[in-house]
């Protein structure tokens, strides 16, 4: 039996091989492989893409927000042991960001209908101490909403997006990486615009926060052997830069595709046990991820493994009970837990087929 794949890399980079192929052997040939050319270029495309005035490349897509916190300490906006506001059901890297500099994260909890954070419990975790809020974009879907931008504005907090999961989602015309003040974004190989490795950018238009982003992330060093911060190791490299333009290129259509397999899914995935997620903005949700939820969730994952169909629970246990925050460990987040217990990934991409979605529909309708 021939297994459909959960998400079939090595076809993404097919269907463009060609064009990476020549992006790949130019900078080979260039011989230049860091702070060159091909990042100048990518990063001018992405800002571009995403409307904003500054791009920075930088390593991956933890270091994007790291950074950007470290940032904001440099520049004396926020002090060791200030608080960010994070949703409670993220992956964990938007939660390491915070804390890796001092800052304390405080979760709040999601909606249970767009698993987005919910806008209606920011205002009772603000504190005197809170500096920020972090919006995740999860599973491709914005989680922007004017609500928070007005909150952030009325309590002097800085808008951070972390946009892992969501290039090319809109909010009234605008793109995820521009709506708030800073963004994070990850070109990890299996996110919506992928890169052959790590990758990483930052963008903002805030001209003094994305150039101390820009030396922060490159030793913090603005002029070569002077040192202004202690900063980081964190650059995009040219390899990298020159397959993520090429891929930028055909962002837009693998989301329309991503959508049309959503729409398919929507409309035929009928079960009584199965919960699909809620679309109220086709603009606002780009699809990294199609979300599924059962109370049965892993005996319908275990009955489609057996069908051939492979699928991921993103993710399998809350940042609030891991080891790494054991502090949080008695915490109670009825919500997210429940999120976490019920959630199962079905596959979606640019490059499954009409077929595969069928037989996926119909297995997911057959289950009991
Ligand atoms: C992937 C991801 C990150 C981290 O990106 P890396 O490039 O793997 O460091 C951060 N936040 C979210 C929500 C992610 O999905």
């Amino acid at each position: 039996m021939e297994m459909i794949k959960f998400l079939d890399i090595q076809k993404i980079t097919q269907q463009y091989a060609p064009e990476i192929h020549d992006a790949v052997s130019r900078v080979i040939d260039a011989g230049w492989y860091l702070l060159g050319e091909e990042v100048k270029q990518f990063e001018k495309s992405y800002a571009a893409y995403t409307g904003t005035d500054y791009c920075v490349g930088v390593a991956n897509g933890l270091d994007a927000l790291r950074i950007i916190l470290r940032a904001y300490m440099e520049i004396g906006v926020m002090q060791p042991g200030d608080e960010i506001i994070v949703p409670a059901n993220t992956y964990i890297a938007s939660i390491l960001a915070v804390s890796d500099s001092g800052l304390v994260p405080v979760l709040v909890e999601p909606d249970i209908t767009t698993y987005q954070i919910d806008d209606q419990k920011i205002e009772a975790a603000i504190t005197s101490k809170t500096k920020g809020v972090m919006i995740v974009h999860l599973y491709g879907q914005c989680a922007y909403t004017d609500k928070i931008g007005n909150l952030c504005k009325q309590y002097g907090l800085k808008l951070i997006e972390d946009n892992a999961q969501a290039h090319g989602c809109k909010f009234n015309g605008k793109k995820t990486g521009a709506l708030g003040d800073a963004a994070g974004h990850s070109f990890y190989p299996g996110k919506n615009l992928g890169a052959l490795g790590d990758a990483g950018a930052v963008t903002t238009n805030d001209k003094g926060l994305g150039e101390v982003v820009r030396t922060l992330a490159n030793y913090g060093s603005s002029v070569k052997y002077r040192f202004d911060y202690q900063g980081y190791n964190s650059r995009l490299d040219e390899l990298q830069a020159a397959v993520l333009d090429v891929k930028l290129a055909h962002l837009d259509s693998e989301t329309t595709r991503r959508r049309e397999v959503a729409g398919y899914y929507l409309k035929h995935i009928i079960h009584p046990d199965i919960t699909l997620p809620v679309v109220n903005d086709w603009n606002a949700h780009v699809f990294h991820l199609f979300i599924i939820r059962s109370a049965k969730r892993d005996e319908l994952q275990h009955y489609l493994r057996e069908k051939g169909i492979q699928t991921l629970i993103h993710y399998p246990i809350p940042p609030h009970k891991q080891k790494a925050y054991s502090a949080w460990n008695d915490f109670s987040f009825p919500i997210t837990e429940k999120i976490h217990a019920e959630v199962l990934s079905l596959p979606i991409s640019a490059v499954i087929t009409d077929e595969e979605v069928k037989t996926i529909v119909d297995a997911v309708n057959a289950f009991c």
